[in-house]
């Protein structure tokens, strides 16, 4: 049989000599983690003309409110059904954006205005303004190892399925998650002392009959009395609806979460293997609802509260209760204490509608560092104050002011920036209360 015309069959023969050289990025700013946090931060960076690098050991952007499926934007309102925004700046541009194209966005006011979104539109929409921003994207990118002078991180070296590449950048965010930027440069970092902070593994379910969904309340009441015969761990379901759509998030396990390469891979099966429980106890419980359902989609392991860095200064329970304002402080969040500290349920402590806390600057700064910010839920905080910053509207917030708090640090240091100008820089996020 002939080559058709134009076919090439024609091979090379290759070798991989030695190590083989790294690939080498520099950068004003260097973002690793790209969720909530780590993107926000990418963005704002950029916005302020920075040279920016955005690092994600996933495949794909978005962290974990894509890639875990998470489902809802909380945090970002004062409390009350018709609070006022938290969050501004790439907040504006996100919920205009989305919320312009058909069942994207669904704003759920009770409590509070809780954001409901499809993860697809957002993880394309995070893709899209990255890509517009300028902004060079490394993903499957494994931080492996930092080389840190004195209180300076210099550079990272990443590990990719396609080969090393090394980058130096004058800045770098933390945004993590696990604070793993601040933990391999060898400065100190915090770990629950004692139990864990469970997380979740997240399902969608699709084929659902939205005119009979019961509510919550009565699943929850449901799996307390009957959860032992299906095997269920928890006992409370947190539903995630954008009606219309005949598609629900699933929140209803809890995993364990260790810093541990074997044990977490594991979980990530058994914690499947959880959720197809909750959905048997589903099906058969609420058949009207749930019984043609079937499920759409998993998403990664849910991970709350794992490895968090020492700052400069933690936020504290009594801060959070208080609502102290700090000198410092870079944005604002009314959400509860959400603590996931027991198998079967959680600490949910509310607040008033006209409470409001703030999050310091210096609970993002690694007291050893001097070119590093964390962002997102590895702030310094304690246990129960960081279970109630860590949702993704102060995670924006923290995002944004680590680049500002970068920028204006230059080749300085971050610990001795001019608070009078960030504080101009942020005071949408700690200050405006415009209707929304
Ligand atoms: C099950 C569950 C339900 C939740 N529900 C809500 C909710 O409804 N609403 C809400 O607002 N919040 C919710 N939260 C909290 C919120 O989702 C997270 O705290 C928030 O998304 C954290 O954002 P982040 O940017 O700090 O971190 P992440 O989204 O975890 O992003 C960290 C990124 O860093 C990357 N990374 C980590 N280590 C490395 C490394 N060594 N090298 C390279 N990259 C690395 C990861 O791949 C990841 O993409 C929930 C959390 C869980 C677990």
């Amino acid at each position: 049989m002939s080559v058709p015309e134009g076919v090439s069959t024609e091979t090379r023969v290759v070798r991989l000599n030695g190590g083989g050289d790294a690939w080498r990025v520099d950068a004003d700013i260097c973002v690793v983690g790209s969720g909530a946090a780590g993107m926000s931060a990418a963005l704002q960076a950029a916005r302020l003309g920075r040279k920016v690098v955005l690092i994600d050991g996933l495949p794909a952007l978005g962290g974990q409110a894509v890639n875990s499926i998470i489902g809802t934007f909380c945090g970002l309102y004062s409390n009350g059904p018709n609070g006022y925004r938290f969050t501004h700046g790439v907040v504006d541009k996100l919920l205009a954006d989305l919320g312009a194209r058909p069942r994207t966005l669904f704003y759920d006011r009770k409590h509070t205005v809780v954001v409901f979104y499809d993860e697809i539109a957002l993880s394309r929409w995070i893709e899209e303004e990255v890509r517009k921003a300028g902004i060079t994207v490394i993903v499957g990118a494994v931080l492996r190892r930092v080389v840190v002078e004195g209180r300076r991180v210099q550079e990272l070296e990443i590990a990719t399925r396609y080969g090393d590449v090394k980058v130096r950048a004058t800045g770098y965010v933390d945004a993590s998650g696990d604070a793993a930027l601040t933990w391999q440069a060898g400065f100190e970092c915090r770990e629950p002392d004692v139990g864990t902070v469970y997380g979740t593994q997240m399902v969608v379910l699709e084929n659902i009959d939205e005119s009979h969904y019961p509510p919550r309340e009565e699943i929850t009441a449901r799996m307390r009395e009957k959860g032992d015969e299906y095997g269920l761990f928890r006992r409370e379901c947190f539903p995630f609806l954008i009606p219309g759509r005949g598609i629900v998030a699933l929140n209803m396990t809890h995993i364990e979460t260790p810093l541990d390469p074997l044990k977490v891979s594991a979980i990530g099966l058994t914690g499947k293997n959880e959720a197809d429980k909750a959905v048997d106890f589903l099906k058969k419980e609420f058949p009207r609802c749930f019984g043609d359902a079937t499920v759409r989609a998993y998403g990664l392991p849910g991970i709350r509260q794992t490895r968090w860095i020492v700052g400069k200064q933690q936020l504290t329970l009594k801060d959070v209760q208080a609502g102290t304002r700090f000198a410092d402080a870079i944005g604002r969040t009314a959400w509860p204490v959400e603590l996931h500290d027991h198998a079967t349920g959680h600490v949910w402590q509310t607040f008033d509608e006209d409470h409001v806390h703030y999050i310091p600057l210096g609970a993002m700064i690694p007291r050893e560092a001097d070119n590093l910010v964390a962002a997102g839920r590895c702030i310094d905080g304690d246990k129960a104050a960081l279970s109630s910053v860590r949702v993704m509207g102060p995670c924006m917030a923290e995002g944004m002011a680590a680049a500002h708090a970068l920028d204006l640090a230059g080749t300085g240091s971050v610990q001795q920036i001019d608070l009078a100008a960030l504080a101009e820089r942020v005071r949408d996020n700690v200050e405006r209360r415009d209707p929304d």
